[in-house]
């Protein structure tokens, strides 16, 4: 249900006290309806951190495309170790990815923007429309500085297609406070982070970037004048 605009900007105020401020509001009044999407990227790691210690049985979903890289799974193993916690964990449909394979081959994104948003539809945007069903609130890790696209992303805001709430708790965080937040709570990262990988997708979808390359750079790198989004943010104020 649509909350009023008061509690938007009742959570808005909250953030003005940090991300875990924002997190615990959150947990507070909308209980484990409160759902954090994880890429297992840096920030979603902050954000699992900060999470799991107010509530350690949080809900943390995570979208298997079928196609994310090996150091992600280890990741995964290595959170649910060192947290005791369990990840909601949803794949694509296996009938549209079957149809679409046949159709298209395995390698499809390859052939232009048209293709690669298909493939991200059936194996991103669906599961994560899943994902939401019932949920009152979701978080992600989106971060303003991230890219052109993202430089206007609120805390708060309606997000009227998936009928919740989205907050990103970490929209003025800059990279650095990032990596200074991992570091010194010793939270686990992808080891990709290390071989030069500042954003982490599927595997055929993401390489490493130069230093002062463009983050974003590193996602659908073949797409020159495409936004590098897979549906699954709009631009703020497109939702
Ligand atoms: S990032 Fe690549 S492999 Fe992953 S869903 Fe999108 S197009 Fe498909």
């Amino acid at each position: 249900m649509k909350p009023d605009t008061a509690e938007i900007e009742r959570l808005n105020a909250a953030a003005a006290g940090g991300a875990e401020a924002l997190l615990r509001a959150l947990v507070e009044r909308n209980g484990r309806a409160v759902r954090l999407a994880s890429s297992l990227g840096a920030e979603d790691q902050v954000l699992s951190h900060m999470l799991l210690g107010i509530d350690p049985r949080a809900s943390i979903f995570v979208l298997d495309t079928g196609r994310l890289h090996q150091e992600t799974y280890d990741l995964m193993a290595r959170m649910m170790s060192r947290y005791r916690m369990r990840f909601e964990v949803l794949f694509p449909a296996a009938e549209a990815v079957q149809e679409m394979v046949r159709d298209a081959g395995p390698n499809l994104f390859y052939a232009g923007v048209e293709a690669r948003q298909r493939c991200c539809a059936v194996r991103k945007v669906e599961p994560l429309r899943r994902a939401l069903r019932g949920a009152a609130a979701w978080i992600t890790g989106l971060r303003r500085e991230q890219s052109a696209g993202r430089s206007r992303t609120p805390f708060v805001e309606w997000d009227a297609e998936h009928g919740a709430i989205k907050a990103n708790p970490l929209a003025d965080w800059t990279r650095d406070r990032v990596w200074d937040y991992l570091r010194a709570h010793g939270v686990p990262y992808n080891l990709l982070h290390d071989r030069g990988f500042a954003s982490i997708g599927c595997a055929p979808c993401t390489r490493a970037v130069e230093p002062g390359e463009d983050p974003r750079a590193g996602r659908w790198w073949w797409e020159w004048d495409a936004a590098k989004e897979c549906g699954l943010h709009p631009p703020a104020g497109g939702s």
